[in-house]
């Protein structure tokens, strides 16, 4: 009877190992809750599942949206990795508990300490300058300095930019704050506010096309829709970019706002490993390539060259600060655009 009882508890743990180490097998794929909302991401992502065997399930979703459903899921989250194309979010992810610290030797070499969060919360992946477009016939190179010039009279109804319910426009803002303090990111958000063409409207590239259209003279966006739409299918996009100069500003002062798509590693996630390997496969030097390059991005990683075209846009300085600190001022940046009327 005994050996009977034994036998069976031994059939019961061999059951139960191989079912493990089935569900091991079984259990190939990591989940991606994206807040990135470029295509050519999805080529990288099928390259690391050819190269690792490990699927990637990809959730796509708005930054606070895949925030509060972290939150909300908890330990039942299906997601492992978060990567989010605003530097900010991640460090307010972290705050919320929604990320665990890993460390990873790879990730260290590849990403130079100040773009990772020092327990490794999150690791930047990309970088994108927040820059100054204008129309060189109606702006000549010589009347741009820096983002605080552009609230002077001279400026009034002529710039356009994004809602301050976009990301990029908090950060940006957020920035201001760590840079220059409360008060005077106060006085430049109202001066920006009073010279705008119209009340903001549309995404990155429709800036630019406001520009183009005569609507405004000089539009702030991100760097890497120039290069996208150099490269557009649509003949208007392209003639934008070709018509269209940019201009990277406080470049003799406190540098340009730089912003990073960056990821961590969910608190729950169930495949940590796998989660990993992905973000070690983002920052590598073949990923970092394409990464960056088919977004017309900036790699962090230092052994990666840039892509010719973004290259050819010149080198600048940017702001030099820990950038955890977009997230930390985020909040006052909202309260600040609401205030002073940034729509
Ligand atoms: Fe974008």
């Amino acid at each position: 009877m005994k050996i009977l009882t034994s036998l069976g508890l031994l059939s019961v743990f061999i059951f139960v190992l191989s079912a493990c180490t089935l569900g091991l097998d079984q259990d190939n794929s990591i989940t991606l809750f994206t807040q990135r909302h470029y295509d050519t991401d999805q080529e990288l992502f099928d390259l690391f599942t050819e190269q690792t065997g490990i699927a990637v399930n990809v959730v796509s979703a708005g930054g606070d949206e895949l925030m509060n459903r972290l939150e909300t899921e908890g330990e039942d989250t299906a997601a492992d990795v978060l990567l989010m194309a605003d530097v900010g979010r991640l460090h307010l992810a972290t705050e919320r508990g929604l990320l665990q610290p890993v460390s990873s030797p790879t990730l260290s070499e590849n990403i130079p300490a100040n773009f990772r969060e020092p327990q490794g919360y999150w690791f930047g992946l990309t970088k994108r300058a927040r820059i100054i477009v204008y129309h060189p016939d109606r702006v000549s190179m010589s009347e741009l300095s820096t983002y605080q010039a552009l609230t002077e009279p001279q400026w009034e109804g002529r710039v356009v930019t994004r809602t301050s319910t976009n990301l990029y426009s908090q950060s940006f803002t957020a920035s201001m704050i760590a840079v220059y303090g409360e008060e005077e990111a106060r006085t430049f958000v109202r001066g920006l506010v009073a010279n705008l063409a119209h009340a903001p409207r549309g995404n990155d590239r429709d800036q630019a096309k406001q520009v183009m259209n005569g609507e405004a003279d000089v539009a702030i966006m991100n760097t890497y829709y120039m290069g996208r739409m150099l490269n557009s299918a649509d003949p208007f996009e392209r003639e934008v970019a070709e018509t269209l100069a940019l201009f990277f500003p406080n470049q003799e002062t406190t540098g340009t706002h730089v912003n990073l798509s960056a990821a961590g590693v969910t608190r729950h996630a169930n495949n940590v490993e796998g989660a990993i390997q992905f973000i070690e496969f983002l920052s590598g030097t073949e990923a970092q390539g394409l990464f960056a390059s088919a977004n017309f991005e900036y790699p962090v990683n230092e052994a990666v060259e840039i892509d010719p075209l973004v290259a050819s846009w010149g080198s600048f300085k940017p702001q030099e600060i820990n950038l955890a600190l977009l997230g930390v001022h985020a909040r006052q940046a909202v309260i600040i655009m609401d205030e002073e009327g940034w729509e």
